[in-house]
């Protein structure tokens, strides 16, 4: 099996994992300030293009 002639070193395994990290994909802010996707219903009130859409859980204060 065909092995690396040398050890990758901590400055060439770092350049390479500088891509690894995952970010959100195309984060928008919401009318009500939450985070989200674009073309996506806001997960924390429910509403698309100021239309409520679903019905969403008030998450539990008490925790
Ligand atoms: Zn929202």
């Amino acid at each position: 099996m065909a092995l690396p002639k040398k050890k990758t070193s901590r400055s060439k395994r770092g350049m390479r994992r500088s891509h690894d990290a995952v970010s959100i994909p195309n984060p928008i802010y919401c009318e009500c300030g939450e985070l989200k996707r674009s073309h996506r219903i806001c997960s924390a009130c429910g509403t698309y293009k100021g239309v409520k859409r679903i019905a969403v859980q008030e998450p539990d204060v008490a925790k």
